[in-house]
Protein backbone atom coordinates (compact mmCIF):
# COMPACT_ATOMS: atom_id res chain seq x y z
CA UNK A 1 0.00 0.00 0.00
CA UNK A 2 1.26 3.45 -0.45
CA UNK A 3 2.02 6.04 2.35
CA UNK A 4 -0.90 8.42 1.38
CA UNK A 5 -3.10 8.91 4.51
CA UNK A 6 -5.58 5.98 3.36
CA UNK A 7 -2.29 3.66 3.55
CA UNK A 8 -0.91 4.82 6.87
CA UNK A 9 -4.10 4.30 8.50
CA UNK A 10 -4.87 0.55 6.86
CA UNK A 11 -0.79 0.02 8.00
CA UNK A 12 -1.61 1.36 11.71
CA UNK A 13 -5.11 -0.60 12.29
CA UNK A 14 -3.82 -3.51 10.64
CA UNK A 15 -0.25 -3.27 12.88
CA UNK A 16 -2.54 -2.20 15.81
CA UNK A 17 -4.59 -5.98 15.29
CA UNK A 18 -0.32 -7.57 15.13
CA UNK A 19 -0.14 -8.17 11.30
CA UNK A 20 3.46 -6.71 9.89
CA UNK A 21 2.66 -4.64 7.02
CA UNK A 22 4.91 -3.59 4.83
CA UNK A 23 3.96 0.26 3.32
CA UNK A 24 5.63 1.01 0.23
CA UNK A 25 5.77 4.37 -1.90
CA UNK A 26 6.94 5.81 -4.74
CA UNK A 27 7.68 8.89 -3.58
CA UNK A 28 10.63 9.65 -1.50
CA UNK A 29 8.02 11.05 1.47
CA UNK A 30 4.98 9.86 3.44
CA UNK A 31 1.72 11.79 3.03
CA UNK A 32 0.81 11.30 -0.52
CA UNK A 33 -0.98 14.17 -1.91
CA UNK A 34 -0.99 16.13 1.48
CA UNK A 35 2.64 16.15 1.68
CA UNK A 36 4.03 19.22 3.26
CA UNK A 37 7.39 20.24 4.18
CA UNK A 38 9.12 24.04 5.11
CA UNK A 39 10.56 26.45 1.98
CA UNK A 40 14.24 26.55 3.02
CA UNK A 41 14.50 30.54 2.67
CA UNK A 42 11.34 31.36 4.40
CA UNK A 43 10.65 28.73 6.91
CA UNK A 44 7.00 28.65 5.45
CA UNK A 45 5.14 25.36 5.36
CA UNK A 46 4.26 24.72 1.55
CA UNK A 47 1.20 22.32 0.81
CA UNK A 48 3.88 20.70 -2.12
CA UNK A 49 0.41 19.17 -4.13
CA UNK A 50 -1.96 22.41 -3.40
CA UNK A 51 -4.10 23.08 -0.38
CA UNK A 52 -5.44 20.67 1.92
CA UNK A 53 -7.83 21.41 5.23
CA UNK A 54 -8.80 18.87 7.09
CA UNK A 55 -13.08 19.22 7.94
CA UNK A 56 -14.96 16.53 9.39
CA UNK A 57 -18.37 16.13 11.13
CA UNK A 58 -17.16 12.20 12.07
CA UNK A 59 -15.62 12.84 15.80
CA UNK A 60 -14.32 9.18 15.35
CA UNK A 61 -12.02 10.21 12.60
CA UNK A 62 -11.03 13.23 14.29
CA UNK A 63 -10.51 11.73 17.51
CA UNK A 64 -8.12 9.53 15.92
CA UNK A 65 -6.04 12.13 13.93
CA UNK A 66 -5.99 14.45 16.55
CA UNK A 67 -3.70 11.47 18.87
CA UNK A 68 -1.17 12.38 16.11
CA UNK A 69 -0.23 15.46 16.65
CA UNK A 70 -1.08 18.84 17.67
CA UNK A 71 -4.12 20.70 15.86
CA UNK A 72 -4.44 23.88 15.30
CA UNK A 73 -8.14 25.83 15.10
CA UNK A 74 -8.13 26.88 11.26
CA UNK A 75 -11.19 28.68 9.14
CA UNK A 76 -10.76 28.67 5.51
CA UNK A 77 -11.94 31.57 3.27
CA UNK A 78 -11.70 31.92 -0.05
CA UNK A 79 -12.33 35.01 -2.58
CA UNK A 80 -12.56 34.89 -6.64
CA UNK A 81 -11.32 37.27 -8.46
CA UNK A 82 -13.65 38.16 -11.35
CA UNK A 83 -14.76 40.59 -14.07
CA UNK A 84 -12.76 43.39 -11.89
CA UNK A 85 -13.88 42.61 -8.86
CA UNK A 86 -13.44 40.49 -5.90
CA UNK A 87 -16.23 38.33 -4.28
CA UNK A 88 -16.78 36.11 -1.14
CA UNK A 89 -16.89 32.64 -1.69
CA UNK A 90 -18.90 29.79 -1.15
CA UNK A 91 -21.22 32.18 -2.28
CA UNK A 92 -23.03 33.84 0.12
CA UNK A 93 -25.22 36.90 1.16
CA UNK A 94 -22.27 39.10 0.55
CA UNK A 95 -21.53 37.65 -3.06
CA UNK A 96 -25.67 37.62 -3.96
CA UNK A 97 -26.24 41.41 -2.68
CA UNK A 98 -22.63 42.51 -4.46
CA UNK A 99 -23.16 40.92 -7.58
CA UNK A 100 -26.95 41.71 -8.07
CA UNK A 101 -25.97 45.48 -6.41
CA UNK A 102 -28.40 44.89 -3.86
CA UNK A 103 -29.18 45.15 0.37
CA UNK A 104 -31.34 41.62 0.63
CA UNK A 105 -32.03 40.26 3.67
CA UNK A 106 -31.67 36.65 3.95
CA UNK A 107 -35.46 35.42 3.28
CA UNK A 108 -35.17 37.93 0.32
CA UNK A 109 -31.88 36.25 -1.13
CA UNK A 110 -33.24 32.96 -0.72
CA UNK A 111 -36.72 34.13 -2.44
CA UNK A 112 -34.87 36.30 -5.27
CA UNK A 113 -32.36 33.03 -5.59
CA UNK A 114 -35.44 30.53 -5.83
CA UNK A 115 -36.49 33.07 -8.98
CA UNK A 116 -33.65 32.53 -11.02
CA UNK A 117 -33.91 28.71 -10.63
CA UNK A 118 -34.94 26.94 -13.28
CA UNK A 119 -37.32 23.98 -12.42
CA UNK A 120 -34.66 20.95 -12.95
CA UNK A 121 -36.65 17.83 -10.68
CA UNK A 122 -33.15 15.82 -10.65
CA UNK A 123 -30.37 17.24 -11.94
CA UNK A 124 -28.29 14.97 -13.97
CA UNK A 125 -24.93 16.87 -14.64
CA UNK A 126 -22.63 19.61 -13.19
CA UNK A 127 -24.40 22.36 -15.37
CA UNK A 128 -27.85 21.10 -14.08
CA UNK A 129 -27.07 21.10 -10.51
CA UNK A 130 -25.53 24.29 -10.78
CA UNK A 131 -28.16 26.27 -12.74
CA UNK A 132 -30.68 24.58 -10.33
CA UNK A 133 -29.18 26.05 -7.32
CA UNK A 134 -27.82 30.13 -8.03
CA UNK A 135 -29.16 30.52 -11.91
CA UNK A 136 -28.06 31.28 -15.17
CA UNK A 137 -26.10 34.30 -14.24
CA UNK A 138 -24.43 33.15 -10.75
CA UNK A 139 -23.54 30.27 -12.87
CA UNK A 140 -21.47 31.41 -15.97
CA UNK A 141 -19.81 33.52 -13.59
CA UNK A 142 -18.46 31.46 -10.61
CA UNK A 143 -18.97 27.85 -11.76
CA UNK A 144 -18.97 27.62 -15.61
CA UNK A 145 -15.05 28.32 -16.97
CA UNK A 146 -13.67 27.34 -13.53
CA UNK A 147 -15.56 23.78 -13.97
CA UNK A 148 -14.09 24.41 -17.53
CA UNK A 149 -10.39 25.07 -16.45
CA UNK A 150 -10.51 22.72 -13.69
CA UNK A 151 -12.06 19.48 -15.88
CA UNK A 152 -10.83 19.96 -19.66
CA UNK A 153 -14.87 19.16 -20.46
CA UNK A 154 -18.42 21.30 -20.49
CA UNK A 155 -19.70 20.65 -17.12
CA UNK A 156 -22.08 19.09 -18.85
CA UNK A 157 -20.22 15.92 -19.20
CA UNK A 158 -19.39 15.61 -15.30
CA UNK A 159 -21.41 14.12 -12.20
CA UNK A 160 -23.55 16.71 -10.23
CA UNK A 161 -21.79 15.48 -6.94
CA UNK A 162 -18.64 17.78 -7.90
CA UNK A 163 -20.77 20.84 -7.19
CA UNK A 164 -22.96 19.22 -3.91
CA UNK A 165 -19.56 20.07 -2.31
CA UNK A 166 -19.96 23.72 -1.95
CA UNK A 167 -22.60 25.70 0.19
CA UNK A 168 -24.68 27.87 -0.87
CA UNK A 169 -25.60 30.13 2.54
CA UNK A 170 -28.16 33.19 2.51
CA UNK A 171 -26.20 34.74 5.26
CA UNK A 172 -22.58 36.38 5.44
CA UNK A 173 -21.18 33.24 6.94
CA UNK A 174 -18.30 32.84 4.39
CA UNK A 175 -16.52 29.38 6.10
CA UNK A 176 -15.79 27.97 3.10
CA UNK A 177 -16.19 24.16 4.89
CA UNK A 178 -19.58 23.50 6.89
CA UNK A 179 -18.31 20.90 8.81
CA UNK A 180 -17.93 21.12 13.23
CA UNK A 181 -14.33 20.38 13.05
CA UNK A 182 -11.78 22.33 11.08
CA UNK A 183 -8.31 22.07 11.87
CA UNK A 184 -4.47 22.43 10.31
CA UNK A 185 -1.56 20.15 11.69
CA UNK A 186 0.63 22.82 13.29
CA UNK A 187 3.56 20.32 12.22
CA UNK A 188 2.07 19.82 8.70
CA UNK A 189 0.43 17.01 7.59
CA UNK A 190 3.34 14.82 6.41
CA UNK A 191 4.40 14.59 10.52
CA UNK A 192 0.85 13.58 11.55
CA UNK A 193 1.30 10.65 8.62
CA UNK A 194 4.68 10.12 9.57
CA UNK A 195 3.77 9.06 13.23
CA UNK A 196 0.55 7.20 12.45
CA UNK A 197 2.94 4.76 9.78
CA UNK A 198 5.17 5.01 13.30
CA UNK A 199 4.33 1.37 14.87
CA UNK A 200 7.32 -1.60 15.03
CA UNK A 201 4.82 -3.86 12.86
CA UNK A 202 5.23 -1.25 9.82
CA UNK A 203 8.07 -1.38 7.70
CA UNK A 204 8.36 1.73 5.08
CA UNK A 205 10.20 2.08 2.19
CA UNK A 206 9.87 4.91 0.24
CA UNK A 207 11.37 5.55 -3.37
CA UNK A 208 9.99 2.05 -4.23
CA UNK A 209 7.43 1.57 -7.27
CA UNK A 210 5.27 -1.70 -6.29
CA UNK A 211 6.09 -2.99 -9.28
CA UNK A 212 9.49 -3.97 -8.46
CA UNK A 213 8.73 -5.86 -5.24
CA UNK A 214 9.66 -9.38 -5.50
CA UNK A 215 8.28 -10.38 -1.94
CA UNK A 216 5.56 -12.46 -2.11
CA UNK A 217 2.65 -11.30 0.40
CA UNK A 218 -0.40 -13.09 2.31
CA UNK A 219 -2.29 -9.90 1.15
CA UNK A 220 -1.89 -6.73 -0.43
CA UNK A 221 -3.42 -3.13 -0.14
CA UNK A 222 -3.15 -0.80 -3.29
CA UNK A 223 -4.01 2.93 -3.41
CA UNK A 224 -2.72 3.27 -6.55
CA UNK A 225 -4.64 3.91 -10.14
CA UNK A 226 -6.90 0.46 -10.50
CA UNK A 227 -5.68 0.90 -14.04
CA UNK A 228 -2.41 1.30 -13.18
CA UNK A 229 -2.02 -2.11 -11.05
CA UNK A 230 -3.47 -3.90 -14.10
CA UNK A 231 -0.62 -2.75 -16.71
CA UNK A 232 -3.60 -0.37 -18.43
CA UNK A 233 -4.20 -3.44 -19.79
CA UNK A 234 -8.08 -2.57 -20.71
CA UNK A 235 -7.16 0.99 -20.99
CA UNK A 236 -6.44 4.31 -18.88
CA UNK A 237 -9.11 5.81 -16.65
CA UNK A 238 -9.16 9.85 -16.58
CA UNK A 239 -7.91 11.94 -14.10
CA UNK A 240 -6.58 15.55 -13.45
CA UNK A 241 -3.37 16.32 -12.65
CA UNK A 242 -2.27 19.48 -11.28
CA UNK A 243 0.81 21.94 -12.03
CA UNK A 244 1.90 24.71 -10.27
CA UNK A 245 3.85 28.05 -10.59
CA UNK A 246 5.08 29.78 -7.72
CA UNK A 247 5.95 33.28 -7.43
CA UNK A 248 7.93 34.90 -4.62
CA UNK A 249 6.37 38.38 -3.31
CA UNK A 250 7.23 40.93 -0.35
CA UNK A 251 5.08 41.39 2.02
CA UNK A 252 1.20 39.51 2.05
CA UNK A 253 0.46 38.61 -1.58
CA UNK A 254 -3.32 37.77 -1.74
CA UNK A 255 -4.48 38.68 2.07
CA UNK A 256 -6.58 35.47 2.06
CA UNK A 257 -5.63 31.53 1.94
CA UNK A 258 -6.84 31.19 -1.48
CA UNK A 259 -8.18 33.64 -4.41
CA UNK A 260 -10.20 31.51 -7.28
CA UNK A 261 -10.11 32.81 -10.82
CA UNK A 262 -12.88 31.76 -12.38
CA UNK A 263 -13.27 34.09 -15.93
CA UNK A 264 -12.10 32.31 -18.89
CA UNK A 265 -9.04 34.68 -19.48
CA UNK A 266 -7.10 33.68 -16.91
CA UNK A 267 -5.25 30.46 -17.33
CA UNK A 268 -5.10 28.98 -13.75
CA UNK A 269 -7.83 28.13 -11.41
CA UNK A 270 -6.24 29.66 -8.51
CA UNK A 271 -3.91 31.05 -6.30
CA UNK A 272 -2.26 30.17 -3.00
CA UNK A 273 -0.66 32.09 -0.61
CA UNK A 274 1.37 29.68 2.12
CA UNK A 275 1.62 31.47 4.73
CA UNK A 276 -1.82 32.31 5.12
CA UNK A 277 -2.73 28.18 5.17
CA UNK A 278 -0.58 28.63 8.96
CA UNK A 279 -1.92 31.52 10.18
CA UNK A 280 -0.23 30.90 13.64
CA UNK A 281 3.26 30.21 12.89
CA UNK A 282 5.48 33.66 13.28
CA UNK A 283 6.66 33.98 9.63
CA UNK A 284 9.62 36.63 10.54
CA UNK A 285 10.44 36.50 6.79
CA UNK A 286 9.20 39.26 4.27
CA UNK A 287 8.78 36.81 1.63
CA UNK A 288 5.53 35.34 0.86
CA UNK A 289 5.17 32.18 -1.68
CA UNK A 290 2.22 32.32 -3.93
CA UNK A 291 1.27 29.25 -5.80
CA UNK A 292 -0.66 29.05 -9.24
CA UNK A 293 -2.49 26.08 -10.07
CA UNK A 294 -3.48 24.70 -13.62
CA UNK A 295 -5.31 21.72 -14.05
CA UNK A 296 -4.32 19.11 -16.66
CA UNK A 297 -5.31 15.83 -18.19
CA UNK A 298 -2.70 13.64 -16.25
CA UNK A 299 -0.93 10.99 -18.43
CA UNK A 300 1.00 7.78 -17.23
CA UNK A 301 3.32 9.12 -14.36
CA UNK A 302 2.07 11.96 -13.97
CA UNK A 303 0.57 12.63 -9.93
CA UNK A 304 -3.25 11.88 -9.74
CA UNK A 305 -5.01 14.38 -8.20
CA UNK A 306 -8.64 13.87 -9.43
CA UNK A 307 -10.66 11.10 -10.77
CA UNK A 308 -12.47 12.13 -14.01
CA UNK A 309 -15.56 10.09 -14.01
CA UNK A 310 -16.59 10.76 -17.55
CA UNK A 311 -19.20 7.82 -19.06
CA UNK A 312 -16.53 6.37 -20.38
CA UNK A 313 -14.52 6.30 -17.59
CA UNK A 314 -17.49 4.53 -15.48
CA UNK A 315 -17.27 2.14 -18.39
CA UNK A 316 -13.89 1.58 -18.04
CA UNK A 317 -13.85 1.06 -13.65
CA UNK A 318 -16.55 -1.54 -14.16
CA UNK A 319 -14.47 -3.60 -16.27
CA UNK A 320 -11.31 -3.12 -13.86
CA UNK A 321 -13.28 -3.78 -11.09
CA UNK A 322 -14.59 -6.96 -12.90
CA UNK A 323 -10.96 -7.86 -13.04
CA UNK A 324 -10.15 -6.72 -9.84
CA UNK A 325 -12.70 -9.10 -8.27
CA UNK A 326 -11.67 -12.29 -9.79
CA UNK A 327 -8.20 -11.12 -8.74
CA UNK A 328 -8.03 -12.87 -4.81
CA UNK A 329 -5.16 -11.06 -2.42
CA UNK A 330 -5.55 -7.61 -3.20
CA UNK A 331 -7.49 -4.67 -1.87
CA UNK A 332 -8.61 -1.20 -3.64
CA UNK A 333 -8.88 1.73 -1.63
CA UNK A 334 -8.45 5.23 -1.19
CA UNK A 335 -8.86 7.98 -3.70
CA UNK A 336 -6.86 6.26 -6.82
CA UNK A 337 -7.45 2.58 -5.70
CA UNK A 338 -11.74 3.64 -5.63
CA UNK A 339 -11.49 6.10 -8.36
CA UNK A 340 -13.32 8.59 -5.73
CA UNK A 341 -13.45 12.49 -5.52
CA UNK A 342 -13.51 12.24 -1.60
CA UNK A 343 -12.05 14.38 1.24
CA UNK A 344 -9.17 13.45 3.85
CA UNK A 345 -11.72 12.23 6.57
CA UNK A 346 -13.78 10.35 4.29
CA UNK A 347 -10.71 9.06 3.24
CA UNK A 348 -9.70 7.80 6.87
CA UNK A 349 -13.44 6.91 7.37
CA UNK A 350 -13.12 4.37 4.58
CA UNK A 351 -9.82 3.44 5.39
CA UNK A 352 -10.65 2.49 9.15
CA UNK A 353 -13.70 0.37 7.41
CA UNK A 354 -11.61 -1.26 5.25
CA UNK A 355 -8.84 -1.91 7.82
CA UNK A 356 -12.13 -3.58 10.17
CA UNK A 357 -12.96 -5.81 7.12
CA UNK A 358 -9.58 -6.84 6.75
CA UNK A 359 -8.16 -7.43 10.28
CA UNK A 360 -11.43 -9.40 10.81
CA UNK A 361 -10.50 -11.68 7.74
CA UNK A 362 -6.80 -12.34 7.89
CA UNK A 363 -7.82 -13.19 11.98
CA UNK A 364 -10.03 -15.90 10.53
CA UNK A 365 -7.59 -17.17 7.77
CA UNK A 366 -10.15 -15.61 5.13
CA UNK A 367 -9.11 -13.25 2.15
CA UNK A 368 -10.21 -9.57 2.35
CA UNK A 369 -12.95 -8.42 -0.60
CA UNK A 370 -10.83 -6.70 -3.45
CA UNK A 371 -13.84 -3.66 -2.19
CA UNK A 372 -14.88 -2.79 1.21
CA UNK A 373 -16.75 0.30 -0.80
CA UNK A 374 -18.19 -0.24 -3.85
CA UNK A 375 -16.64 1.97 -6.40
CA UNK A 376 -19.58 1.98 -8.72
CA UNK A 377 -22.69 4.16 -9.17
CA UNK A 378 -23.42 7.26 -8.16
CA UNK A 379 -20.10 9.45 -8.27
N1 LIG B 1 -15.93 25.29 -8.37
C1 LIG B 1 -16.22 26.32 -9.27
N2 LIG B 1 -15.84 27.59 -8.95
C2 LIG B 1 -15.17 27.89 -7.82
C3 LIG B 1 -14.87 26.86 -6.91
C4 LIG B 1 -15.25 25.56 -7.23
O1 LIG B 1 -16.81 26.08 -10.31
O2 LIG B 1 -14.84 29.08 -7.61
C5 LIG B 1 -16.35 23.92 -8.73
C6 LIG B 1 -15.27 23.22 -9.57
O3 LIG B 1 -15.90 22.36 -10.50
C7 LIG B 1 -14.52 22.43 -8.51
C8 LIG B 1 -15.65 22.01 -7.57
O4 LIG B 1 -16.55 23.15 -7.58
O5 LIG B 1 -13.85 21.32 -9.08
C9 LIG B 1 -15.22 21.68 -6.16
O6 LIG B 1 -14.54 22.80 -5.61
P1 LIG B 1 -13.54 22.65 -4.37
O7 LIG B 1 -13.15 24.03 -3.97
O8 LIG B 1 -14.17 21.76 -3.35
O9 LIG B 1 -12.33 21.89 -5.08
P2 LIG B 1 -10.96 21.22 -4.53
O10 LIG B 1 -10.40 22.11 -3.44
O11 LIG B 1 -11.29 19.82 -4.08
O12 LIG B 1 -10.11 21.22 -5.77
Amino acid sequence: MGAGFSGAVIARKLAEAGLSCLVVDERDHPAGNCHTSEDAETGIMIHRYGPHIFHTDDDEIWAFVAKFGEWMPYRHSVFATVGGEVYSLPVNLLTINQFFRSAMVPAEAEEFIKTLQPPIADPANFREQALSMVGERLYETFFRHYTEKQWGVEPELLPASILKRLPLRFSYDSNYFHHRQQAMPRDGYTAIVAAILDHRNIELRLGVASETLTETFDHTFYSGGIDRYFGYCLGDLGYRTLRFEEVRTTGDGLGCPVMNFPDPGTPWTRMTEHRHLSPWRNHRSPVSIIWKEYAQSAVRGSALFYPLRLAADERLLEAYVGLARQRPGVTFFGRLGSYAYIDMDAAIRRAIDTAAVAVRALTSGNSPPAFVHQPLGKA
